[in-house]
Protein backbone atom coordinates (compact mmCIF):
# COMPACT_ATOMS: atom_id res chain seq x y z
CA UNK A 1 0.00 0.00 0.00
CA UNK A 2 1.71 3.65 -1.40
CA UNK A 3 0.84 6.31 1.50
CA UNK A 4 -1.33 8.81 0.61
CA UNK A 5 1.13 11.75 0.30
CA UNK A 6 3.03 9.58 -2.58
CA UNK A 7 -0.02 8.52 -4.64
CA UNK A 8 0.05 9.25 -8.11
CA UNK A 9 -3.12 11.64 -7.17
CA UNK A 10 -1.73 13.67 -4.59
CA UNK A 11 0.58 14.32 -7.20
CA UNK A 12 -1.92 15.27 -9.70
CA UNK A 13 -3.77 17.49 -7.22
CA UNK A 14 -0.50 19.35 -5.80
CA UNK A 15 1.32 19.93 -9.44
CA UNK A 16 -0.23 23.40 -10.22
CA UNK A 17 1.18 24.32 -7.55
CA UNK A 18 5.13 23.23 -8.71
CA UNK A 19 4.15 26.58 -11.41
CA UNK A 20 2.25 28.46 -9.20
CA UNK A 21 4.30 29.07 -6.30
CA UNK A 22 7.76 29.87 -8.00
CA UNK A 23 5.51 32.62 -10.03
CA UNK A 24 4.73 33.83 -7.08
CA UNK A 25 7.55 33.85 -5.37
CA UNK A 26 9.51 35.98 -8.15
CA UNK A 27 6.48 38.43 -8.54
CA UNK A 28 6.80 39.10 -4.65
CA UNK A 29 10.19 39.25 -5.66
CA UNK A 30 10.29 41.62 -7.99
CA UNK A 31 7.56 43.66 -6.45
CA UNK A 32 9.74 43.85 -3.60
CA UNK A 33 12.52 45.00 -6.29
CA UNK A 34 10.98 47.75 -7.51
CA UNK A 35 9.91 49.37 -3.93
CA UNK A 36 13.68 48.88 -3.06
CA UNK A 37 14.61 50.62 -5.88
CA UNK A 38 11.94 52.94 -5.91
CA UNK A 39 12.74 53.82 -2.38
CA UNK A 40 16.41 54.51 -3.23
CA UNK A 41 15.47 56.87 -5.90
CA UNK A 42 13.27 59.08 -3.93
CA UNK A 43 16.35 59.10 -1.26
CA UNK A 44 19.02 60.06 -4.20
CA UNK A 45 16.59 62.20 -5.60
CA UNK A 46 16.38 64.29 -1.78
CA UNK A 47 19.94 63.82 -1.33
CA UNK A 48 20.24 65.60 -5.27
CA UNK A 49 18.03 68.33 -4.24
CA UNK A 50 19.63 69.20 -1.21
CA UNK A 51 23.03 69.28 -2.51
CA UNK A 52 21.96 71.58 -5.38
CA UNK A 53 20.27 74.46 -2.79
CA UNK A 54 23.17 74.09 -0.58
CA UNK A 55 25.57 75.33 -4.28
CA UNK A 56 22.93 77.56 -4.74
CA UNK A 57 23.21 79.06 -1.31
CA UNK A 58 27.20 78.92 -1.68
CA UNK A 59 26.64 81.24 -4.89
CA UNK A 60 23.26 83.20 -4.08
CA UNK A 61 21.93 85.36 -1.39
CA UNK A 62 18.62 84.08 -0.46
CA UNK A 63 17.05 87.22 -2.44
CA UNK A 64 18.40 85.56 -5.53
CA UNK A 65 20.55 87.86 -6.54
CA UNK A 66 24.81 86.20 -6.88
CA UNK A 67 27.38 87.05 -3.82
CA UNK A 68 30.34 89.53 -5.12
CA UNK A 69 34.15 87.58 -5.83
CA UNK A 70 35.78 86.00 -2.86
CA UNK A 71 38.80 84.85 -1.74
CA UNK A 72 41.02 84.53 1.56
CA UNK A 73 41.87 87.90 3.29
CA UNK A 74 41.52 90.57 5.81
CA UNK A 75 38.27 92.14 6.29
CA UNK A 76 37.93 95.92 6.47
CA UNK A 77 35.51 96.29 9.10
CA UNK A 78 36.37 93.54 11.50
CA UNK A 79 39.77 93.69 10.32
CA UNK A 80 40.13 89.77 11.41
CA UNK A 81 41.26 87.39 8.37
CA UNK A 82 39.19 84.98 6.80
CA UNK A 83 39.00 82.23 4.64
CA UNK A 84 36.31 83.96 2.95
CA UNK A 85 36.27 87.72 2.22
CA UNK A 86 33.89 89.32 -0.43
CA UNK A 87 35.62 91.95 -2.94
CA UNK A 88 32.60 94.34 -3.44
CA UNK A 89 32.90 96.02 -6.37
CA UNK A 90 33.56 99.66 -4.59
CA UNK A 91 36.82 98.04 -3.23
CA UNK A 92 35.58 97.00 -0.43
CA UNK A 93 36.31 93.51 1.55
CA UNK A 94 33.77 91.74 3.64
CA UNK A 95 33.54 88.86 5.90
CA UNK A 96 30.62 86.99 5.30
CA UNK A 97 29.21 88.04 8.56
CA UNK A 98 29.89 91.92 8.11
CA UNK A 99 28.88 91.17 4.61
CA UNK A 100 25.53 90.27 5.87
CA UNK A 101 25.50 93.23 8.69
CA UNK A 102 25.90 95.56 5.92
CA UNK A 103 23.12 94.00 3.84
CA UNK A 104 21.01 94.19 6.67
CA UNK A 105 21.38 97.77 7.52
CA UNK A 106 19.71 100.45 5.61
CA UNK A 107 22.26 102.17 4.16
CA UNK A 108 24.05 99.21 2.58
CA UNK A 109 21.22 98.02 0.67
CA UNK A 110 22.66 97.64 -3.00
CA UNK A 111 24.78 100.26 -2.66
CA UNK A 112 27.90 98.18 -4.15
CA UNK A 113 26.16 95.15 -5.48
CA UNK A 114 26.01 93.58 -8.97
CA UNK A 115 22.74 94.34 -10.74
CA UNK A 116 20.32 92.22 -10.18
CA UNK A 117 19.75 89.03 -11.94
CA UNK A 118 16.92 86.78 -12.62
CA UNK A 119 17.44 83.46 -11.37
ZN1 LIG B 1 34.34 91.24 9.13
Amino acid sequence: MVPYLLSVSFIELYAHLLIAVPIVVAVILVAILIVVMAIKWQLWSARMRRARRAARAIKFRPDGQPYPPSGRGMCDICEQPHEKIYYLSDGQRLCPQCYATLEMSPEGQNSSLPPKESP
